[in-house]
């Protein structure tokens, strides 16, 4: 029997998630299909008594249901238990299982780029992504500042995952942008100002499209040795499929496949 997969989200917007589960079960020959729910908030509890009933094999989860699926799921590893988000949820016999695989794509995506042991890093924005990506970056050894426009936010997140508070204007060896300040259509976005990018930094922007946002664009100029966002959902996607396949695709697939999703927009 087709197994069946789904993305839930809400509102409904794009997506790249059903391009890269499709193209990850074409190439291992998975019979598998991949939709979009739009879920609202209401209707979470529902969708995941609706996983189970119908034995939909995995949810992949997105904004802003990261946070909730962690009381609705049977079991929480341990790293979406620190993060405290999951974007994974896979149906495991009778139980649901949560998992965190954003995470797993930062360290996939800056582990080549290493080695950043003691090294600093400047994460902007206090949200989810934000939450794996400091996790991340802990996990790789980076001393993580968090620099967010709430700093109460900032605050909360640098005590659960044991960093600490920045100010824009210190110094790093790594900055990442983990807020959407330059996401299609507001392309012109920056999410600090060019002064504070230094040459011989590496910069990270977690947004992907457009994939070189103005951030980078500006970094690049100032000899700054950039990193886009799409790394990191190919890496999480590839996890989850392998987190119910048990069989993992291959990552420079799947980035071709996502390339050509964006250029197609
Ligand atoms: P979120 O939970 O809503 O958090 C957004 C964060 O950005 C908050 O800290 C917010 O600050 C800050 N922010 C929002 N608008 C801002 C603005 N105009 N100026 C300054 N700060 C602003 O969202 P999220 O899930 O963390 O996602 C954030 C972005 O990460 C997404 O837009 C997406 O582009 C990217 N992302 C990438 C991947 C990937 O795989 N590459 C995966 C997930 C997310 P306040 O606390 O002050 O509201």
């Amino acid at each position: 029997m087709t197994a069946l997969c789904a993305i839930i989200l809400h509102p409904a917007g794009h997506t790249l998630s059903p391009v890269l589960h499709r193209e990850a079960y074409r190439e291992l020959g998975i019979d598998a299909s991949y939709l979009a729910f739009d879920v609202p908030p209401e209707q979470l509890g529902a969708a995941v008594g609706g996983m189970r009933a119908l034995g939909i094999r995995q949810l992949s989860v997105s904004l802003p249901h990261k946070e909730a699926v962690l009381a609705l799921a049977d079991r929480v590893s341990t790293e979406a238990e620190r993060i405290g988000a999951a974007n994974t949820l896979t149906l495991a016999g009778s139980e649901i299982a949560a998992d965190n695989t954003d995470w797993l794509g930062v360290l996939r995506t800056l582990e080549p780029l290493g080695p950043w042991r003691g090294a600093r890093a400047t994460v902007l924005g206090a949200g989810g992504a934000a939450r794996a990506i400091v996790y991340a970056l802990g996990e790789l050894g980076l001393e993580v500042a968090i620099a967010n426009r709430t700093p109460e936010r900032a605050a909360r997140v640098a005590a659960d995952l044991g960093a600490r508070v920045a100010s824009v204007d210190e110094p790093y060896d790594l900055l990442v942008n983990a807020t959407p300040v330059g996401l299609h259509p507001d392309v012109e976005g920056l999410p600090i100002p060019v002064a504070a990018l230094r040459k011989g930094t590496a910069v990270f922007d977690s947004v992907y499209r457009p994939l070189e946002t103005r951030l980078l664009r500006e970094a690049a100029a100032r000899g700054c040795r950039t990193v886009d966002g799409l790394g990191m959902l190919v890496h999480q996607a590839a996890e989850q499929v392998r987190l119910w396949s048990g069989r993992a695709p291959d990552p420079e697939r799947l980035r071709r496949a996502a390339l050509e999703a964006l250029d197609a927009l």
